[in-house]
């Protein structure tokens, strides 16, 4: 994992961290393109009740909006948590590149449990399930630690 990168997934979290305090979900995403440029940035925006308000599906829309498929290509999406299902075919269906993400969807559901909380709608497949060519990485353990501090700060655990 190269500096510029980690910078882009801190920035994340401070995305997260601002949707938490706004209350909202703690998630937060980036839009960089194949320059290294930050393009677009989103966050959970789940508190007013449209629970689709995912920012990796409003990066989705905004790269088809705005850049041409070489471009979204090109481009990588920084999250701070995996993709949910429908985030990834948002990604998929509107051919953006590489996915990097702190936190894997099965490490947050384990988070839930622990605290608690019911299970989601909808089954958490991973982003291969759902966007088999597009290339993922994460975990990115060196930065799990402050997502999950954010996500038992939202359910008071
Ligand atoms: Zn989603």
């Amino acid at each position: 994992m190269q500096d510029s990168e980690l910078q882009h997934l801190r920035r994340c979290i401070e995305l997260a961290q601002q949707a938490l305090e706004a209350g909202d979900e703690p998630f937060g995403s980036v839009l960089v393109g194949a320059t290294g440029t930050i393009l677009a940035e989103a966050r959970n925006e789940v508190g007013g009740g449209d629970n689709t308000r995912h920012p990796e599906f409003e990066l989705a829309r905004w790269a088809a909006e705005h850049m041409s498929a070489e471009e979204r290509a090109a481009a990588t999406v920084f999250t701070s948590g995996e993709h949910c299902p429908m985030c990834s075919a948002a990604h998929g269906w509107v051919g953006l590149g590489r996915i990097v993400y702190i936190c894997s969807a099965r490490q947050l559901l384990a988070w839930h449990q622990d605290m608690g909380l019911a299970p989601p709608p909808v089954n958490m497949l991973s982003i291969q399930d759902i966007a088999p060519n597009v290339a993922v990485e994460g975990p990115v353990d060196v930065l799990v630690g402050e997502v999950e501090a954010l996500h038992r700060r939202r359910h008071g655990a």
